[in-house]
């Protein structure tokens, strides 16, 4: 166990000292959970094997599993990368500072150890002003995952960092709660067509206005086969889950509630879209209105660790919609689900 500081934000200028505290304890080694726009990320300096090796204790983390490494400028991706393809520059001017991660060829520059063994980076521009003013004061780039216990559903607000990270890392930096999330889109620019390996807030319909094309790695939406290679190698693991079994069920609200209300084991709950839990007969959470997937992708890791605090044991949940951020959702739930989905 190590002394867990908190370093509360509220006001950027009022609170400075908080910032260069955790850019100190970051320049000399340590880890340090930081609000971004997406999730709360748990930092260390990226050039740093030792460093990153921490990261990996402190979460439970699989050492093939590569961090995205988060820079405040655009100058400081180079030194990061072998290249940067024309395509790149576009996605960059549009999305930038934003929740999308690209992933390049490596430079000599980036240790193993971040990149979980590969010879791409995945790297991205956060435009969380606490988390800029950070990555700038720490002059260091960051690599920075989720800051949850790995297999989790992500932190997005300071209380749920306590919970799973005191007494595990160095600092917690802690501010307002994550506005999308969910974790930020990862595109491979190392193909061309670029393909989405991970889904996010911006969508691959933004991403194809800008430069055409895009792919979809096949991960997104369906298991792996045994033994196969993923291209992400985050999406292979057990993901984002609760206790509780979780299980997607497509279908009306009609037979999703009569689906669930027939279910007569204790600890069943409902996870459905606002304004719903007037049809269902078990407990239930609402994570968002049905057409509205920046709201559900706001609240559905809190959702799902609040099922934990309620005590559930079976959680079924309404299926989203797989349209334009829906993708990321659904993507989520699915390996939160490790993908039992129910079709009525
Ligand atoms: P997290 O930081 O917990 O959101 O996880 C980052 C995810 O980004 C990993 O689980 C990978 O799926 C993906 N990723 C990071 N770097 C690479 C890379 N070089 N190649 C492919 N996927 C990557
Ligand atoms: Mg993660």
């Amino acid at each position: 166990m190590i002394e867990t500081k908190i370093l509360p934000v509220s006001d950027l200028e009022k609170d400075r000292e908080s910032i260069e505290r955790a850019a100190a304890i970051l320049r000399e080694g340590g880890l340090v959970a930081i609000p971004t726009e997406t999730v709360y990320g748990l930092a260390a300096n990226a050039l740093s094997p030792e460093s990153v090796q921490k990261i990996f204790v402190a979460k439970g983390r699989p050492q093939d599993n590569p961090l995205i490494v988060h820079i405040s400028q655009i100058c400081e991706l180079l030194p990061l990368v072998e290249r940067v393809p024309p395509k790149a520059q576009k996605l960059m001017e549009h999305f930038w500072p934003g929740p999308l991660t690209m992933i390049f060829p490596k430079s000599e520059k980036v240790p193993l150890v971040t990149t979980g063994g590969l010879d791409t980076v995945a790297v991205r521009m956060p435009s969380h002003p606490v988390a800029q003013a950070i990555i700038q004061a720490a002059g260091v780039p960051l690599a920075a995952p989720s800051a949850n216990l790995s297999g989790r559903p992500s932190t997005t607000t300071a209380q749920h960092c306590i919970h799973d990270l005191s007494g595990r890392v160095d600092a917690i930096v802690a501010a307002d709660d994550c506005q999308v999330g969910l974790e930020s889109t990862v595109v491979s620019m190392v193909c061309d067509p670029p393909k989405i390996l991970r889904p996010g807030a911006v969508t691959r319909e933004e991403m194809e206005e800008v430069i055409g094309p895009v792919d979809l790695d096949r991960a997104v939406t369906a298991q792996l086969e045994e033994g196969a290679v993923a291209a992400s190698p985050g999406m292979k693991y057990k993901h984002y889950a609760p206790k509780a079994h979780v299980v997607i069920v497509e279908g009306d609200l009609e037979q999703y509630a009569r689906f669930v209300n027939s279910q007569e084991r204790p600890g069943v709950y409902g996870l459905v879209f606002q304004g719903e839990k007037e049809f269902l007969e078990k407990p239930c959470l609402e994570f968002g209105a049905m057409d509205d997937p920046a709201q559900q992708a706001h609240w559905l890791f809190a959702a799902l660790r609040e099922m934990d605090e309620l005590g559930a044991s079976e959680v079924y949940v309404r299926c989203p919609s797989k349209a334009g951020v829906g993708l990321a959702v659904y993507n989520r739930l699915l390996r939160a689900a490790a993908f039992e989905v129910i079709t009525l």
